[in-house]
């Protein structure tokens, strides 16, 4: 990226943009006129270019996903792992149990049931672990896409 000085005159920005020079100048694109120290403007593009990815993803710890009623995940990271994926009730926000009903060979059910109000989802396929674990995928999926940019975590 280029970055010119606030001060730079304004017939010689223009020469620049007739020549297809893609730049910022300070003030204008980028930062306020009375940056003339460059220690404020190395600042300003770590804080653009490094914190909002990490920041992001780091703050990416509650969702949604299809296929549990509405049940909210919510879960921690300790570096490349994601810990204590936990659900929890989407009228109360209680934590929610896992109820088990066997059908057979293979073919556990889990109920993700709410102690406090009553809500349950409907029957989900497997044991809790092995929703726990496809809910990391889904996880891990928008991490890799860069979908969870696009939630709001504002009031979660
Ligand atoms: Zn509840």
């Amino acid at each position: 990226m280029i970055i010119l000085d606030h001060n730079i005159p304004e017939n010689q920005v223009e020469q620049l943009r007739l020549w297809k020079i893609h730049f910022k100048q300070v003030g204008f694109e980028v930062g306020r006129p009375e940056w003339d120290d460059q220690q404020e403007i190395i600042r300003y593009l770590h804080a653009t270019i490094t914190q909002p990815l990490e920041i992001g993803w780091l703050s990416y710890t509650t969702d949604v996903f299809p296929g549990f009623d509405g049940a909210v995940w919510r879960w921690r990271y300790s570096g490349d792992s994601i810990l204590r994926i936990v659900a929890f009730c989407p009228r109360c926000d209680m934590q929610l149990a896992a109820r088990y009903d066997r059908v057979g060979f293979g073919g556990d059910r889990t109920t993700l049931a709410c102690e406090n109000c009553n809500w349950s989802s409907s029957e989900i396929e497997g044991e809790l672990n092995e929703i726990i674990s496809r809910v990391e995928r889904l996880i891990q999926r928008k991490l890799r896409s860069g979908e969870y940019k696009s939630l709001s975590h504002g009031d979660r």
